[in-house]
């Protein structure tokens, strides 16, 4: 089979190669792939820095693949073949006190496909069961490009309690999350104030900040009559500061951007006296996943596909990916 490996920590490092098709071993479903995306972690993963340098090479690339089941491990039920699925990228240890519970987004023994395993930029890719999450029949793109970031939103709405008429600020609302994002607290029943740096369309009824940086978003939201929660995609410390300040009493803020800034400010202070809250979500649950999908099938999740790029261009999608600002990239394998 075609795949990307990488073979040494560059982007020169990554060739298409022939190799052997993987056997599903016990547990494990075999997944003929159609689209696989384009991520940060990937080019972590060629650069050899942050959770990407845990990948041992050769490697080949890619965390998010959609395609169809096509052959079961021992202990698999056959009826999966023929599946179309997704693959969520983390894989829980299933046996921490987290997996346990029911939390495997907070699992401190995650592995990743793609990275501490072959992933799916490839004809054909390995995942455990569980992993090969059920997209019945939705577009493989449009799967591949919700997986990992739509996901991640439901789990940051449901960890600070997003409710029907909560009033919510979305910052960073033009990117891939963020439109995910917008989409989410709708479908919530939220009243949304979508922030973005530059003119957006909107998503449904949502009102529109356009601030160009974190001070003018602060004047925008002064005076206001403040939120009950703020979901900030955008990564930059500055502006999620200020939507914790424009939090109301008892207001919960939530950050789920990879490549946030390290230098966050907050007004304690007023944090402690108006019972604010903060939390950080960097993965999700497989309910969310499938949650994620069910939204995307019932149309209340617009497509956050963009760009799209052939197999044998791969690397060049991936030199191209820092530029890329609409949509998620998605590479077609077959
Ligand atoms: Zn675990």
């Amino acid at each position: 089979m075609r795949a990307a490996v990488l073979s040494r920590h560059d982007l020169d490092g990554l060739t298409l190669q022939e190799t052997a098709e993987p056997t599903p071993g016990e547990g494990e479903v075999l997944v003929r792939v159609d689209t696989v995306g384009v991520n940060q972690l990937d080019l972590n993963v060629i650069a050899g820095i942050g959770p990407g340098a845990q990948a041992q090479l050769p490697r080949i690339l890619g965390i998010d693949p959609a395609g169809e089941i096509v052959a079961v491990g021992a202990g698999v039920d056959r009826s999966r073949i023929g599946q179309t699925v997704v693959v969520k990228p983390n894989i829980a240890c299933g046996t921490c006190a987290h997996c346990l519970a029911g939390d495997e987004a907070n699992c401190p023994a995650q592995t990743v496909v793609g990275v501490h395993r072959d992933g799916g930029a490839a004809e054909f890719v390995t995942v455990p069961t569980r992993n090969a999450i059920d997209r019945h029949g939705l577009d493989a793109a449009q799967a591949t490009a919700l997986v990992h970031s739509a996901s991640i939103v439901i789990n940051a709405a449901r960890t600070v309690a997003l409710a029907a008429d909560d009033r919510v600020l979305i910052t960073g609302a033009g990117g891939t999350l963020g439109r995910a994002a917008v989409a989410i607290a709708l479908a919530r029943g939220a009243d949304v104030v979508a922030a973005s740096r530059r003119a957006i369309a909107p998503v449904g009824d949502e009102q529109i900040i356009q601030a160009s940086d974190a001070a003018a978003l602060a004047s925008a939201l002064s005076g206001g009559e403040g939120f009950d929660v703020v979901l900030d995609v955008s990564g930059h410390a500055p502006t999620l500061s200020a939507g914790i300040s424009a939090l109301r009493w008892g207001g919960r803020a939530v950050f789920c951007a990879a490549s946030v800034d390290s230098d966050l400010r907050i007004d304690a202070r007023d944090f402690y006296l108006c019972r604010k809250q903060l939390s950080g979500v960097a993965s999700a649950r497989y309910a969310d996943v499938a949650e994620a999908l069910a939204l995307a099938g019932s149309g209340a999740l617009p497509s956050l596909v963009g760009t799209r790029y052939a197999l044998d261009d791969i690397a060049t999608a991936y030199r191209d990916f820092p530029r890329k600002g609409d949509g998620k990239v998605v590479v077609d394998v077959r």
